[in-house]
């Protein structure tokens, strides 16, 4: 008889390379198995068959025939019988997808417990309580997750009879009483289902097996896919395992253990467990479990072949496992491995050190590193300087500082979570149900539960902080009030946790930039050593411009000068100069900006020193220096009813004047960029005095200024060739004026279609090419960001018209084509003509890869995204 059939794969014929089938549990047990760990007899239902039913509606045919001949196998093998009245056989039905979602999906424990194997269950087990306790627990759980059945009817039978017995707790329940109490839980399922409920165990398996395939869908698992980037295509796969049994006694129990810190990184003991407990105990949060080191004294021998296990089970896999255990009266079975979701600082130690331990080489470790992740190590940390004094402490669950308003429910969080507002969602625990919440929210801080709990495990993923089994905490969630050690806390307080010492404060803490530490910086060199593409950073000023060299920034791709027109003080000398009524009166007013912008410019280039800068000329449109129609016509309106000035209304209504004629329809596509230039050359001029003034002065200090010169917004090379004229000029005047040797090149965005598509033309004229996939992506895709995103653009993503936000991952198809076709007609005319891409995109993993592919030179993005995108860019030349 053939073992395996195309729907089932028993558990010796499985293998870790079957995950795509048999979900990383399935293929995880499988694996153990094969390399002689103990793991409890199973089988496995594919993903194939949950693909099938989600696609049709209904099961495969031969599934269920499939499915009864792997339970006779499985019965054969262990010798017991599907709720036979002799030995009989319990198992568990676990989901089990691809990339693993922890608790989001649906696990039934104890199935095949019924009226005939009850008796037999307590008896072999030498304890009756044990048996009757099971039987419960499997009616409550099964009525839930099975028929749909509200949890309270349960919870309130279980009450009723403590109270009836004068007991405050579940233990306190003897043999008889849960017999009683199994009775009662069997009428209330059979009422609650109009007499449908089944007590045939293997008809509980069918439904069972349904039910969790039907979980792939369910509202958690929906949310964690989005917010994981996880295709809703897979399925799950649903393991039918062998029941080991934690709850019979002090001797046996339950655990779950990483090999190394998740949190850190480090190599040490990392786990937690609880004595005479099963299953969901220790994650859920429900109970406080002990560490893991305690073992030692309590189960000896167990402990020391679970040591060895780990160590066995992390050099096979060359990665650090997170793996579930039980221990049924002394005896060890490993019930779950998986690669251990950590941390961003974890993930950057445990591939350094394993490195260096010669389990992995250095480009492996570099794959190893999701460029994504290291964004969570690019955001503030708590001062450790001003740092107040902490009002409790809990588990230090997962690292990184939040401030927010406290918020007592996942809804609430979620909502005030999208609206923008920073809020820390405080739980007695949380559970999967509160996902939706905690993606939303900046931080989470609970009473209750361990390093291993749900919402632990969930927030590390994610790299949202996490306080977990804050003790000290009072929350009453239903009146939204928290006390602490004398404080009382209301929703919307705000309160500052600190996720990497365990720590809760008052108020907002005062949070410091981040900084790179050594295992981010040796990884990072690595990838230095395979990546192509240069890695620069958009900075505006001197201090920006040093923080992206420390971040490992290879020069400037983006300085936009406009930026520095800002500033207070000197926004009064641009109005002036828009405001010119001639040439000579502007002139006037951009002389009083021209050392202002030099001794930006110079700080910026001793920054970067021996490194290229490219400064784009003035860009946006002039009116965004000045206020708004609205504005500036009441202020009018109330200077004449106040009695001003007749200067000063004179005044004011220039500028309204000014605003009115310079106002535009459609600002993106009106005046600006090599347009404003070119209708008024003394702003070229005077920028490019200003930069080529500020590299003399810093080369003439001993620096060594690397100056490249934009032009934004060309269309057609004819604009391109007259500003070059104009640029060039300037710029050997000054520099023939300063009697000094200069080197500068000069170049051009490429940022509408037109220019794109003409970049031969416009190659001509210039020294290089930027693209401006900002802007490329509004004029290619006719986008308007600012009219998108909180518009319509959810809704496209969300209902998949399109498959992400074009502003954030770039259109491969569409705009990325533009880029593809300007490099190409660009380097046809100018071989080896160097490009690079500035704009968000330039920091976006997707996005380097098209990039690196396309074979550009730089890309150039934010300081803070300096790292992740050198990372990026050595994966895509991997
Ligand atoms: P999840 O994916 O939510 O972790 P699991 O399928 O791993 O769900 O099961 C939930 C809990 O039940 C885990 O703690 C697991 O160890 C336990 N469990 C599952 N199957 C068995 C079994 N056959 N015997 C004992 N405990 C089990
Ligand atoms: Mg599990
Ligand atoms: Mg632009």
């Amino acid at each position: 008889e053939q073992a395996s059939s195309p729907y089932i794969y028993d558990l010796a014929d499985g293998n870790a390379d079957m995950k795509p089938l048999l979900g990383g549990k399935g293929a995880g047990v499988a694996e153990m198995h094969r390399i002689g760990v103990p793991v409890p007899d199973a089988f496995t239902v594919t993903t194939t068959a949950c693909v099938e039913t989600m696609r049709t509606g209904e099961w495969p045919a031969g599934l269920w025939d499939q499915i009864q001949a792997a339970v006779k196998r499985l019965e054969e093998r262990t010798g017991r019988t599907l709720g036979g009245s002799e030995k009989p056989l319990l198992v568990s039905v676990r989901s089990g997808s691809v990339q693993s979602m922890p608790g989001m999906m649906d696990t039934i424990l104890n199935l095949g417990i019924s009226d005939s194997s009850v008796e037999a269950l307590g008896a072999e087990a030498g304890n009756p309580r044990f048996a009757w306790d099971s039987y419960r627990r499997f009616i409550s759980m099964y009525g839930e997750v099975v028929e749909g059945i509200a949890p309270h009817i349960y919870e309130d039978a279980l009450s009723a009879a403590k109270q009836a017995k004068g007991v405050a707790s579940d233990t306190d329940l003897d043999a008889e009483d849960l017999k009683a109490l199994v009775a009662e839980y069997k009428r209330l399922s059979s009422d609650a289902l109009g007499g449908a409920w089944t007590t045939d165990p293997m008809e509980q398996l069918r439904r069972a097996v349904d039910a969790v395939f039907k979980s792939w869908n369910n509202p958690r698992a929906e949310v964690y896919r989005r917010a994981n980037n996880i295709s809703a295509a897979m399925g799950t796969a649903v393991n039918v395992m062998q029941m080991v049994f934690g709850n019979m006694g002090e001797t046996s129990g339950t655990g779950v253990c990483f090999t190394r810190n998740p949190s850190t990184g480090a190599k040490e003991l990392y786990g937690e467990f609880l004595t005479n407990a099963q299953g969901e105990d220790v994650v859920s949060g429900i109970r406080t479990p002990r560490r893991l080191e305690e073992m030692e004294q309590v189960l000896p021998e167990a402990y020391h072949q679970l040591i060895e296990t780990m160590e066995l089970m992390e050099k096979h896999y060359k990665d650090m496992q997170d793996m579930e255990f039980t221990i049924q009266d002394g005896k060890l079975y490993m019930l779950q491995t998986r690669n251990g979701k950590r941390t961003a600082r974890a993930a950057l130690r445990v591939a350094g050190d394993l490195v260096d331990e010669g389990i992995i080489d250095k480009t492996e470790a570099v794959r190893r590193i999701e460029p994504g992740q290291l964004d969570q190590l690019m955001h503030p940390g708590i001062d450790p300087d001003a740092k107040p004094e902490a009002i409790t402490t809990g588990l230090n669950a997962s690292p990184g500082a939040a401030v927010g308003a406290i918020v007592f429910d996942a809804d609430t969080a979620e909502e005030r979570g999208k609206a923008g507002e920073d809020v820390v969602l405080v739980r007695w625990e949380t559970t999967p149900d509160d996902i939706h919440g905690v993606i939303q929210a900046q931080g989470v801080l609970t009473s209750h539960g361990g390093m291993t709990s749900h919402a632990a495990v969930v927030a590390r993923g994610m790299g949202t902080p996490c306080v977990a089994g804050a003790h000290e905490l009072a929350i009453d969630a239903a009146n939204k009030v928290v006390t602490v050690n004398g404080r009382t806390w209301h929703e919307g307080d705000i309160i500052s946790i600190d996720g990497t010492t365990g720590e809760v404060f008052e108020g907002a803490v005062k949070l410091i930039p981040p900084a790179m530490d050594e295992d981010f910086e040796r990884i990072i060199s690595w990838a230095d050593e395979v990546k192509s593409l240069v890695v620069r950073a958009n900075a505006d000023n001197g201090p920006d411009a040093a923080k992206a060299r420390e971040f490992g920034a290879q020069g400037i791709g983006l300085c936009r000068t406009e930026h520095m027109f800002m500033d207070e003080v000197r926004l009064p000398a641009v109005q002036r100069m828009i405001l010119a009524e001639d040439q000579a009166e502007r002139a006037a007013a951009l002389a009083e900006i021209l050392p202002l912008q030099q001794s930006d410019f110079e700080s910026i280039f001793e920054a970067m020193t021996g490194l290229p800068v490219n400064i784009r000329l003035l860009d946006p449109p002039l009116h965004e220096f000045l206020p708004g129609l609205v504005e500036q016509n009441l202020k009018v309106q109330e200077l004449r009813l106040t009695g001003g000035s007749q200067e000063d209304i004179t005044r004011e209504e220039a500028l309204l004047a000014r605003v009115k004629k310079l106002s535009e329809a459609n600002p993106m596509l009106g005046l600006r960029g090599c347009r404003l230039s070119l209708l008024y050359p003394e702003i070229p001029v005077m920028q490019t005095k200003a930069i080529v003034r500020a590299a003399i002065a810093v080369k003439q200090r001993g620096g060594d200024p690397v100056l490249e010169i934009m032009v934004p917004l060309v269309a057609y090379p004819e604009e391109l060739k007259r500003l070059r004229e104009i640029i060039v000029r300037v710029a050997d005047e000054e520099i023939a004026a300063a009697g000094i040797e200069l080197e500068y090149t000069v170049g051009t965005m490429i940022e509408l279609p037109r220019a794109a598509l003409v970049a031969d033309q416009i190659a001509e004229y210039a020294d290089y090419f930027s693209f401006g996939t900002n802007d490329l992506t509004q004029t290619g895709i006719g986008l308007s960001r600012d009219d998108a995103e909180g518009s319509f653009l959810n809704a496209y993503i969300d209902n998949d018209i399109i498959p992400a936000n074009p502003f954030a991952q770039i259109d491969r198809d569409g705009v990325g084509e533009l880029v593809r076709i300007g490099v190409e007609k660009g380097r046809k005319a100018k071989p080896g003509l160097k490009t690079g891409v500035c704009g968000e995109h330039g920091g976006d993993p997707e996005s380097i890869e098209l990039f690196n592919e396309i074979g550009m030179n730089y890309v150039s993005c934010s300081p803070y995204r300096v790292p992740i995108a050198r990372l990026a860019a050595a994966r895509a030349a991997l």
